[in-house]
């Protein structure tokens, strides 16, 4: 009979022979391996282990210094700095790369998701191949290579890598936080390049703008009666109708999706995400009376484009209309303005000369953008754009599958390594502009 006990010692030496491969082999790949392997999903991520790991991948690295701040005594952050020449007169370029990564539930994957196991077509499997430790390493292995490639290369600017904790949770308690302090002042960033996404063709996508969740609560009230008599102005009746009208927007917004006037993440979405009445009975609900109160909560997304008064006023008349007994309750997790007023998204043509520096580094590298989009969910990119300050969303991912928060998360090392070459052109070209940039509000268009 078949033990599989029995198989334990060659499992092992097996694994030992894995270890010390890995160990032998210092490539980029073998690296990136080694920052996957660390566990730092939540709910309880391990922020110690991979700021070690980095720092000590950084020392490798001539005139990168190291620097660890805590944002609470429990949540610390890493930030890794380049000098410029010509600081400081000129504002510092940021790259920024989150930590911390969602849950991966094991059993539902084909490769333990912390294993980093690299399949024969050099898929490399792991919980944050794509969101976002690819980015967090390719930073700095395309500052090594610059480095080895041409000694001579001193940036103008200052370029900073930062490594926050707790994007996945908000970034409330990370870059929220961390933007606030007097370190992130003095850094007086002029620029930023955060996460992106994989694209499923031969172009990279890049993100200006992010979308604003609001979750919304509507709440019916009514006279309660005996469920098999008709009488108006029930708490059902009133909710129904205010789930009716909230069906025929989400319909004219999805229409214009349809049509191809716009990208899903550019209209606002509505969708109903729970319904609440009824009195409980032992088997289930009482059957012959209809209830006083019900309610549904629905997940709203905004795009900067879109006008929130605007949006208030249509919860207020039509949603949600105190005429019909009802109230409303908004949370917005996030903001659609900046702080000067503006929405918060980051210019994409010309007369952000970021935009076309960035774009031309792109292009030298032998890449192409796609159509800048606006990101259907939020990124800690958010935090920056409050301040003005222009940043883009991009992940260079190309031929790649759609797999973030996904069972079976990978990054082939092909992808991986041509993604080094494509940073070592834009840190090279936005670390070299000379120009300056007065951040104005971008045009505002409902849609
Ligand atoms: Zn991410």
């Amino acid at each position: 009979m078949f033990n599989p006990l029995q198989r334990v010692p060659l499992l092992l030496f097996f694994l030992a022979l894995s270890t010390i491969s890995a160990a032998e082999s210092d490539t980029p790949i073998s690296r990136f391996q080694n920052y996957l392997r660390i566990n730092t999903a939540h709910p309880n991520p391990n922020y110690t282990s991979p700021i070690t790991y980095l720092i000590n991948f950084a020392n490798s690295i001539p005139n990168l210094h190291s620097k660890v701040l805590h944002l609470t005594p429990t949540i610390p952050l890493l930030l890794l700095t380049w000098p410029g020449t010509s600081t400081p007169s000129l504002p510092s370029i940021l790259f920024n790369s989150h930590l911390d990564s969602v849950p991966a539930e094991p059993e539902k994957w084909t490769h333990p998701p912390f294993s980093a196991h690299k399949t024969s077509d050099g898929r490399i499997f792991a919980r944050g191949a794509q969101d976002d430790k690819c980015i967090g390493m390719q930073y700095l292995e395309a500052i090594k290579t610059i480095q080895s490639k041409d000694p001579d290369f001193k940036p103008l600017r200052n370029v900073h890598i930062l490594y926050v904790p707790e994007e996945e949770v908000g970034g409330f308690d990370g870059m929220g936080k961390f933007v606030e302090t007097k370190e992130f002042k003095e850094l007086n960033v002029g620029f930023v390049m955060d996460e992106g996404q994989a694209s499923t063709n031969d172009e990279f996508r890049v993100f200006y703008a992010d979308r604003t969740p609001w979750h919304m609560v509507i709440k019916a009230v009514g006279t309660p009666g005996h469920g098999s008599r008709l009488y108006d102005n029930t708490a059902m009746e009133n909710l129904m109708k205010s789930i009716e009208v909230i069906t025929k927007f989400r319909e004219s917004k999805f229409d214009i999706v349809k049509a191809g006037l716009a990208a899903n993440s550019e209209v606002i979405s509505v969708n109903p995400v729970f319904l609440k009445a009824g009195i409980p009975s032992p088997t289930g609900f009482v059957m012959n009376m209809q209830p006083s109160e019900a309610e549904a909560g629905f997940d709203i997304r905004m795009p900067p484009t879109a006008d929130p008064q605007l949006m208030r006023k249509i919860i207020e008349e039509q949603w949600a209309p105190a005429w019909r007994n009802m109230t409303y309750e908004i949370t917005e997790k996030g903001f659609l303005r900046d702080n000067m007023g503006c929405p918060l998204m980051t210019l994409t043509s010309d007369s952000n000369p970021w935009w076309s520096v960035f774009n031309e580094a792109v292009t030298r590298a032998g890449g192409k953008l796609s159509k800048p989009e606006i990101l259907a969910s939020t990124t800690d990119a958010r935090f920056m754009r409050r301040l003005g300050i222009p940043t883009f969303g991009f992940s260079p991912m190309k031929n790649t599958p759609i797999l973030l928060h996904d069972h079976n998360e990978f990054l082939k090392d092909t992808v991986y390594l041509e993604g080094i070459k494509v940073y070592e052109s834009i840190i090279k070209s936005l670390s070299s502009f000379e120009g300056s940039y007065e951040h104005r509000c971008n045009a505002v268009s409902q849609q």
